[in-house]
């Protein structure tokens, strides 16, 4: 037995190594009612409209705020939000197990909808005060306007500490100056605004940072073109401009010296919906490239029979599933209340490393079919990339699992 071995040559109790892996709390992910009801609503939803509307979305490059607000009906787009905030008060696994149906129809979609729940909503839920959350949070979570979050900078992506947008408190209210890049929802028809992370005044010379309510028509507050990604055409994401734009105090979201903290708060969760994302991406990759090997005939036979075919294909099964079982342990934990960050990390981490070879390898199965525009095997290669880059690059999450280890 395992307990009772004892090794000579090194001289420790293998049975004390043995229990220093075992987690604790264990974890149970399979889905409850409410889950499993999310789960499948989300799942017709994504067949019907999502996959017949969306496509033609990414090739106009256009957001289909249309499919939002009807997923805003169908209380998805207050999938994290308690009921008394306007949301379902869904628990983590059953977003998790949403987003892997939505973003197997479509990514675009999917993105701006986790992006919207996660980081557009949570600064202000978990944060906010109740006059705020009464006046922006309850028409987030209700589906009624888009939600956007502002913290990268064109000079300020990975080092988030280094940005430079600027608040500076006059009566009553603060005075924001600066730049935003590559923010996500806040340009929209259905955006109301967006959460933005600026610089407070400090005494000494450490940064302070707040966060601060936007509204969308607050003068001085104008933004770029929607940008051209190589993937998700349909996420809206541009450049935000804050020339002496002055929101009264009421829009201090938190702590005016805390809101760095607050702002990293809400990309956790927003590490889990990445992994999701990425396992519905590849989820359909692996479902496009196992239907194309078995109608494909070349040399007489279908080229799911060729072993080189073969391997690719139970290599991405087998990385799903592991890739899965380590988001929704991660989604488990948060739903237990216990700390998250490097298993968040490593799901998005290995799920979005996953997606993009994945995706690689599903468009070799289909040939030269699959390079074209037209299939949505090429479109889901366009959409892997960001996966690796958005909420924090995959060296980023390197260092924060590194940083959990004692690095
Ligand atoms: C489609 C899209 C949507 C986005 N939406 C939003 C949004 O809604 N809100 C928002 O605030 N931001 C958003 N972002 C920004 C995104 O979070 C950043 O792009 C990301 O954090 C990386 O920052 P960067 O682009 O400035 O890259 P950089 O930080 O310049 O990194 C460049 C390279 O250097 C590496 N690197 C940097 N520092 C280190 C280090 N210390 N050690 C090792 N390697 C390092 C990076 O990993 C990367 O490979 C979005 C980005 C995209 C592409």
């Amino acid at each position: 037995m395992l307990g009772d071995v004892e090794t000579k040559a090194h001289g420790f109790n293998l049975s004390t190594l043995y229990r220093s892996f075992q987690y604790d709390p264990p974890v149970d992910f399979s889905l409850n009612d409410s889950e499993r009801g999310l789960l499948e609503l989300s799942r017709d939803f994504a067949q019907k409209e999502i996959a017949a509307r969306a496509p033609v979305a990414w090739e106009e490059g256009r957001c289909p705020t249309d499919l939002l607000r009807e997923m805003g009906e169908l209380g998805l787009l207050g999938m994290l939000i308690p009921e008394q905030w306007g949301g379902i008060g869904m628990s983590t696994v059953g977003f998790v197990a949403a987003i892997e149906q939505i973003g197997q129809a479509d990514q675009s979609v999917a993105a701006a909808l986790q992006a919207h729940v996660t980081i557009g909503s949570m600064p202000l839920y978990l944060f906010g005060n109740d006059e705020q959350r009464e006046r922006w949070l309850r028409p987030l979570a209700e589906g009624r306007v888009l939600g956007a979050f502002g913290l990268t900078e064109p000079g300020a992506g990975s080092d988030t500490r280094g940005i430079r947008t600027r608040a500076e408190r006059h009566d009553g209210g603060w005075r924001i100056n600066g730049q935003k890049t590559f923010i996500s929802n806040a340009g929209t028809d259905m955006s109301f605004g967006v959460t933005v992370l600026a610089r407070t005044p400090s005494d000494d010379d450490k940064p302070r940072f707040g966060s601060f309510v936007v509204e969308k028509d607050t003068p001085g507050f104008t933004m770029g073109p929607k940008m051209r990604g190589i993937g998700w055409r349909g996420l809206d994401t541009r450049e935000l401009f804050f020339a002496d734009v002055w929101v009264p105090d009421e829009h201090l979201v938190g702590d005016p010296n805390l809101g760095l903290g607050q702002f990293l708060a809400a990309l956790e969760v927003g590490r889990i919906s990445i992994a999701a994302l990425s396992l519905s991406l590849t989820q359909a990759v692996l479902d496009l490239a196992l239907a194309h090997a078995k109608e494909r005939v070349q040399f007489g036979q279908s080229i799911s029979k060729f072993q080189a075919v073969q391997f690719k294909l139970a290599d991405i099964a087998t990385e799903l599933e592991a890739a899965r079982w380590l988001t929704y342990r991660a989604a488990a934990l948060r739903d237990a209340g216990e700390p998250f960050l490097k298993e968040a990390s490593m799901a998005k981490l290995k799920a979005s490393r996953l997606a993009a070879s994945a995706a690689s390898e599903a468009v070799q199965i289909h040939g030269g079919i699959g390079y074209m525009l037209d299939s949505a095997v090429a479109r889901f290669y366009c959409d892997s990339k960001v996966l690796e880059i958005g909420e924090g690059t995959n060296e980023i999450q390197h260092m924060v699992i590194a940083r959990a280890l004692g690095c």
